[in-house]
């Protein structure tokens, strides 16, 4: 009784990579270079590979 396991509380966090810079939600990711991007809204430059998700 009682026991439904379709709340998935914590899938929410797989869109939003943190710069790994300056620990800011990243909000969008633009690619400046074969292995750079840049992160807004912080505007820092990290390796594409640490904002990347696939
Ligand atoms: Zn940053």
């Amino acid at each position: 009784m009682g026991s439904e396991s379709s709340d998935r509380a914590g899938e929410a966090d797989s869109s939003r990579p943190d710069c790994p810079r300056c620990d800011e939600p990243v909000g969008f990711v633009a690619v400046s270079g074969p292995t750079t991007a840049s992160v807004s809204p912080c505007g820092c430059t990290v390796p594409a590979a640490a904002v990347q998700r696939e």
